[in-house]
């Protein structure tokens, strides 16, 4: 501050010791009054400035005291030999410690009185114009810059010393040509205006700027003086401050402003104030506790001091209505600070939540109930699972205790059968004598009957082996030719018997085909099938056609020109002791196991029977082997 004063260049100034009368620096003012450089003068006492002798100097003084004047009137010598009465303005100043003193000298020779009262203004003006934020600045007679201060000249993003001399039209956006200043210039100097302009600052960009502009008379010639605010914050401020006031009187939830002094709601937007029943201007000046039944103020006051102490807080609560109901609220509070930063008041958003509460309870009320269905089901399932279980269980206890009960039987029948067989065998072979016709008839009925439950019994033997899992298989490389024939040589006599036509074709392709395989079992399967085809078919043929099928399987199709099968009877005769009889002979009729069996048998050998056939069409059964293959041999080997 010392130094901006002090640099001034219209005011003379010196700093003396008051002890010796040393100058202990002068100003450029001071140069330039005087005419002696500041060098030159810091060589110099005060004494030899005053044209008064030092009795004079103190008389002077002490006129000054008894006429109450903070100012001393003195003859001043300057460079040149000439003397100037000057007014002295003069006081104590601390300055690194050493007690020094200031004097302000103003020349009143050429000015007289109304220069001197200008220049008492002037020094009062100068210590404001100079602390002043606003920019100040005074336009002389020729329109240019006579005097500014500071921030004028930072409003303008210049220099001070630059700025002297600088033209209104430089700077100024409305008042951007001579011209202008000139037309405006005798209402300026006339009438005080305040207006709001736009300033080019050094640099090209813009400032918002408003001035207020007052006429002033310096010695007989009429002058300008500028106040000038910086508008960028100002604007910036304002228009803030209006979007706030939008938001907070249309805002949809409640917004308050609370005094920390003493709780009182300062402000509050429709929203706030409806909510709980009230109109805005019975809210303002109330205490918030207002919104909380004398229960409750103690917790609430716990919220406000935690408010206060971190300055935000969001929080759920309850708010009393002015008719005594209350709702839900979410409060989001938050401190606004002072200048000093001490909060000053709290700022409110409170949102109703009545309704997200009661979609809390809702959701809680369906989850109860989810939860409820979901272990009812739970519980219905395991009981189900544990039925199933137990259901299972029993069904797999009941077919091992049938095929227990089958294979012990067969083998307890077995027994007794072939002693029958045998013995009626060795009686028609009249071994133990000669035999009668009708006897002959009925051991030959005891003989068959018996052969057939054998045969009977071996099936089921079979089937129960098969379902158990207990069938040993005798693994073995076969030639698919080799066993065809063996099955088909096997059939020839019965087939003859009933004329029917047989034929065994085995494709070329096959000649060094390998299965690997139960030849028994195979031979089994076969026998089966054509046995089959012989039986029902009463004129025709059979053939039984060795090929291969797809990739790796080789087919045993036995093909016959009997009455054929419906197709919705295919599965079914695959099944356990079904029959369909054709009409066949007693003698003729199977066990009904064979085709279960042969399927059964097939599954285990790793193939499949099919079947082929329409009412009238005759039939086809195929048994498909997989072939032996190269990566066959080598999956049998890593086994
Ligand atoms: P079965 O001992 O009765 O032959 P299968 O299980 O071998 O028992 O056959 C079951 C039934 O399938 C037979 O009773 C018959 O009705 C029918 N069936 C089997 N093969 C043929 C075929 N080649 N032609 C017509 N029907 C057949």
């Amino acid at each position: 501050m010392y130094r901006e004063i002090f640099e001034n260049r219209h005011v003379v100034m010196f700093i003396i010791d008051p002890a010796t009368g040393e100058i202990v620096d002068a100003n450029a003012a001071a140069e330039r009054f005087y005419g002696w450089s500041r060098e030159t003068l810091r060589t110099m006492r005060i004494t030899e400035i005053n044209a008064l002798s030092p009795a004079e100097v103190q008389a002077e003084m002490d006129r000054a005291r008894t006429e109450r004047r903070k100012q001393f009137y003195f003859p001043h010598r300057l460079a040149d030999g000439r003397v100037r009465n000057v007014e002295v303005y003069s006081g104590p100043v601390e300055i690194d410690g050493r007690s020094l003193l200031y004097s302000f000298v103003f020349d009143m020779t050429e000015r007289e009185d109304v220069q001197r009262e200008l220049a008492t203004e002037a020094i009062k003006r100068r210590v404001l114009v100079e602390q002043a934020r606003d920019g100040i600045c005074l336009i002389g007679p020729d329109r240019s810059v006579i005097e500014a201060n500071r921030s004028f000249a930072e409003m303008l993003g210049r220099e001070l010393d630059d700025v002297i001399g600088m033209h209104p039209w430089e700077w100024d956006a409305r008042l951007d040509t001579r011209e202008a200043v000139l037309d405006l210039w005798p209402e300026m100097t006339h009438e005080a205006a305040i207006f709001e302009t736009q300033w080019r600052r050094a640099d090209g960009t813009l400032l918002d700027v408003e001035v207020s502009a007052t006429p002033i008379e310096i010695a007989g010639e009429r002058c300008v003086m500028n106040m000038c605010r910086d508008m960028t914050r100002r604007k910036a401020a304002e228009e803030r401050a209006r979007r706030w006031e939008r938001v907070f009187d249309t805002a949809e939830f409640g917004l308050a402003r609370v005094s920390t002094e003493d709780d009182t709601f300062l402000e509050v937007n429709r929203a706030f104030a409806e909510e709980r029943g009230y109109t805005p201007g019975e809210l303002v000046g109330q205490s918030l506790f207002a919104l909380y039944p004398p229960e409750r103020r103690e917790s609430a006051a716990k919220h406000v001091r935690t408010i206060d102490k971190r300055g935000h807080l969001r929080f759920e609560t309850e708010h009393w209505r002015k008719d005594g109901t209350s709702f839900p609220v979410l409060l989001e509070v938050a401190t606004v600070p002072d200048a000093q930063g001490r909060p000053e008041s709290r700022v409110v958003y409170a949102i109703d939540i009545s309704d997200r509460k009661a979609a809390e309870v809702e959701l809680q009320h369906v989850n109860a109930s989810l939860e409820e269905q979901v272990r009812a089901r739970t519980e219905e399932l395991e009981r189900a699972v544990t039925e199933l279980t137990d259901a299972n269980a029993q069904l797999v206890e009941a077919n091992e205790v049938k095929s227990r009960f089958l294979r012990s039987m067969s083998h307890e029948l077995r027994t007794p059968l072939n002693s029958i067989i045998g013995f009626s065998d060795m009686l028609l072979r009249e071994l133990a004598g000669p035999v009668e016709d009708e006897q002959r008839r009925q051991l030959e009925m005891i003989n068959h009957s018996g052969r057939h439950l054998l045969a009977l019994i071996n099936d089921v033997l079979d089937l129960s082996r098969i379902e158990a899992d207990r069938l040993v298989l005798e693994w073995d490389d076969v030639a698919p030719g080799a066993v065809a024939r063996e099955a088909f040589s096997a059939i020839v006599p019965s087939a003859a018997e009933k004329g029917v036509e047989l034929t065994l074709a085995v494709g070329d392709e096959l000649d060094d085909a390998v299965i690997r395989t139960d030849s028994r079992r195979v031979r089994q399967i076969l026998l089966n099938l054509l046995g089959n085809a012989v039986k029902f078919t009463s004129e025709g043929s059979v053939t039984l056609e060795v090929r291969r099928a797809a990739p790796g399987m080789v087919a045993f199709a036995v093909t016959d020109t009997g009455p054929g099968i419906p197709v919705e009877r295919h599965e079914d005769i695959f099944g356990e002791f079904t029959q369909h009889e054709h009409g066949l002979d007693p003698e003729e009729r199977g066990t009904g196991l064979g085709l279960a069996i042969s399927r059964g048998l097939a599954v285990l050998l790793g193939g499949a029977v099919t079947l082929r056939s329409a009412p009238g069409e005759g039939s086809t059964f195929t048994l498909l082997l997989p072939e032996r293959t190269a990566s066959a041999e080598e999956s049998d080997e890593n086994r």
